[in-house]
């Protein structure tokens, strides 16, 4: 077993507390309300938590996932986007070293709060995925100076092909069948992978989509054609994968 430098225990340490805020900003962002100020409440007694009820993981595991004031059901929600994020974490130090284990990290962290917001209200908030442009195209030209350009064609390209879906098909159907969050995201994704993996990332995101809503009519739940489907959180994990995949020399 190689020796952990200090970069990776930090990045280990850090992200449960990542997730944490992950999970906070990913549920309130699309809510409108308050990142920063207003302290964390139950949703169902409103009562403030104290910061023994928010240590990642365990403070939801030694109150078996109930407030421990009113003790209503708190659901799984947090405890997963936290253990998501160390699981990133792990991935980025495995895979990584120096600045780009952070690098990794980071943008795996900003896809897993898009894939949050998505399952939790099915919305991509402008504010995460605008910003993943511009720093998948610094990545990219960090790597390669070269690379530039056909990065940012694929971000223009993802973006126009998505845009192009979602037109189309309001015009057919009157109503929304992608959203322009999902335009954007495949914007930010062009600009990280390149254009080569973009075709398979979409691919395995509706594959996984479609598994899903099978699944649920499996277990004899009715789907209706204009039920939504978070495709963001499918699409979120299958950029991050072709990303670290492309960058280990994987594929
Ligand atoms: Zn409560």
């Amino acid at each position: 077993m190689p020796e952990l430098p200090l970069q990776s225990i930090l990045i280990i340490a850090a992200a449960p507390f990542f997730g944490s805020f992950i999970a906070t900003v990913a549920r309130r962002l699309p809510a409108g309300s308050s990142i920063v100020f207003g302290r964390s409440r139950c949703p169902y007694c409103q009562a403030v938590l104290s910061p023994r009820d928010l240590v990642p993981v365990l403070s939801w595991a030694l109150a078996k996932g109930r407030c421990r004031l009113c003790g209503h059901a708190l659901g799984g929600y947090y405890p997963a986007v936290e253990l998501i994020a160390l699981a990133i974490a792990a991935v980025a130090v495995t895979f990584f070293t120096g600045p780009w284990s952070w690098v990794a990290a980071s943008f795996g962290w900003a896809l897993l709060a898009l894939a949050a917001a998505d399952a939790d209200s099915f919305t991509l908030p402008d504010s995460i995925t605008l910003p993943l442009i511009p720093t998948g195209l610094a990545a990219a030209w960090g790597l390669d100076p070269d690379r530039l350009l056909m990065h940012a064609l694929a971000a223009v390209g993802g973006f126009v092909c998505f845009a192009a879906i979602t037109v189309a098909y309001r015009a057919i159907r009157h109503r929304d069948g992608l959203g322009w969050g999902d335009a954007k995201l495949m914007a930010a994704a062009g600009a990280w992978v390149g254009p080569w993996p973009l075709p398979s990332i979409v691919l395995a995101a509706a594959l996984a989509a479609l598994s899903v809503v099978a699944v649920s009519r499996l277990r004899g739940r009715s789907i209706e054609a204009t039920e939504q489907v978070p495709l963001g959180l499918y699409l979120a994990p299958a950029i991050w994968a072709a990303w670290v995949a492309e960058r280990t020399g994987a594929l």
